[in-house]
């Protein structure tokens, strides 16, 4: 197996059977240039859970009329939750909230009483006050965001983040994306370009498990491949599997298998065995099977933090980073922590000056 992979290559490790995976397997430890396996120590800090997508695994988004729903984070509860993570010794800011909220009303009136009239203005200052009066990186995560949008985020962020889920547009007539506007590939492929064009760092993944087939998955690795060959800003590709959850709409939806699971994230690892793009898969969707993916060529742990939910997975909870370490050496590597935007791009060339002093200045540390 060169590195070099092709759509019937990836398709021939995601069919494997029988001990073929575990040859594919052993083929990832030739890439691997060291032992060590990364994290994020992060604060997950959701802005909104106000989203104008609906998709069919979603554990995230509420409804603006429940009373439980966080409409809009105040500039205090965000700097509240930022010093405490400060205390923890997070270096990252992950805001992950849903995508477009102000189309709706009360997330408008939110903003007007904030004193903002665009819902990026409002982001694009809890990010600078994050810089302002923090250690903490920002990293937003939110969706979509128009190439004007990612141009003032850019200038806050030392990286953004864009799951592209799948490129295939025929999810979009299956319950996982039949209500999500904006999981349409095209809008994503685009904004994961235009975050290329603008040179962010930027972690983008795939979700398996949501009806895709495995042609589309090959595709959607290419896609990403495709991406990072043109801008080099790719930094990580998660492999997320989808959990069914009581109460969503695809609650009784098979979960990926677990041997389905290790041919994506060896298909992925091959696939991007001659860059330096890492490949992350969540430690607490897998608690169980872990270390497996580190086997597969994994290297990347992704972000995991001391002191807030998985608001996204809110059923499964981060390891704790001691358990984690535990993990990782029980399978021979070492965990080594990370900033949120990798080594390689912390220079001029991504970065204003304002941030490349603020990133100089955190060193992780073990
Ligand atoms: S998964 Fe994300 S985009 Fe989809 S409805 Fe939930 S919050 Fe919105």
């Amino acid at each position: 197996m060169h590195s070099k992979l092709t759509k019937k290559d990836i398709l021939r490790i995601l069919n494997a059977a029988d001990s073929e995976i575990i040859d594919y397997m052993s083929q990832t430890s030739k890439y691997r240039e060291n032992n060590l396996i990364t994290y994020s120590k992060n604060v997950f800090i959701p802005l909104t859970e106000i989203c104008r997508n609906d998709c069919g695994y979603c554990n995230f988004k509420k409804n603006p009329d429940d009373p439980e729903a966080i409409i809009l984070k105040t500039k205090e509860e965000v700097l509240e939750s930022l010093k405490e993570a400060e205390q923890y010794g997070c270096k990252e800011a992950l805001f992950t909230f849903g995508e477009n909220a102000d189309e709706e009303e009360v997330v408008q009136h939110k903003l007007a009483e904030y004193g903002y009239e665009e819902m990026i203005d409002y982001i694009t200052d809890i990010c600078q006050m994050t810089l302002n009066e923090t250690s903490l990186l920002p990293h937003t995560n939110g969706g979509n965001f128009t190439f004007d949008e990612l141009t003032k985020l850019k200038e806050v962020n030392a990286s953004l983040g864009l799951m592209l889920e799948n490129s295939s547009d025929r999810l979009m007539k299956l319950p996982a994306h039949n209500k999500s506007p904006g999981k349409d590939p095209k809008l994503r492929l685009e904004t994961i370009a235009n975050a290329g064009k603008l040179k962010i760092p930027y972690t983008t993944g795939i979700l398996i498990g949501i009806g895709e087939t495995k042609e589309e998955i090959a595709e959607s690795l290419i896609a990403i491949k495709e991406l990072y060959e043109e801008y080099e800003h790719i930094q990580e590709v998660i492999i997320q599997n989808f959990t069914p959850i009581p109460g969503i709409e695809m609650e009784n939806w098979a979960e990926p298998t677990f041997l389905d699971m290790v041919r994506t994230v060896i298909a992925a690892t091959l696939l991007f065995a001659d860059t330096d793009v890492s490949i992350q898969v969540p430690p607490n969707l897998n608690n169980e099977t872990a270390q497996i993916f580190l086997l597969c060529g994994a290297d990347d742990w992704g972000g995991v933090s001391p002191v807030s939910p998985d608001y996204v997975n809110i059923t499964s909870p981060w390891p704790g980073i001691d358990e984690l370490k535990r993990l990782t050496q029980d399978a021979g590597f070492e965990l080594k922590e990370r900033l949120c935007i990798y080594e390689k791009y912390i220079n001029t060339e991504w970065l204003n000056g304002n941030l490349l002093e603020k990133v100089s200045n955190l060193s992780p540390h073990q």
